[in-house]
């Protein structure tokens, strides 16, 4: 994708906000982008949600996306950019 983020900020303790170069800004919460894990043990499957799963801390992964520390469930995952902008936004 040609759009890229500038800037990630995390404005509840459920909730991230990202924004892009194009002006795009999406609203995530935690638990929508667990529920889209990647990693093999979580793809093709549901992974338990929790409604209330928080975060201890996101880093970039070189160009490629995010990885999302849960304080529950699988934090295997990292996320694309392109695939976390394809997420429908919760807000
Ligand atoms: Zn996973």
């Amino acid at each position: 994708m040609k759009e890229f983020l500038i800037k990630m900020q995390q404005i509840s303790p459920f909730m991230i906000e990202l924004t892009y170069s194009d002006g795009v800004v999406k609203k995530l919460r935690l638990e929508t982008i667990q529920k889209n894990c990647g990693c093999s043990r979580c793809k093709g499957t549901q992974p338990a949600i929790s409604t209330d799963l928080g975060v201890s801390k996101v880093t970039t992964v070189g160009r490629f996306g995010l990885k999302f520390y849960f304080l529950k469930g699988c934090q295997q995952g990292i996320y694309g950019h392109q695939q976390l902008r394809d997420i429908p936004c919760d807000c």
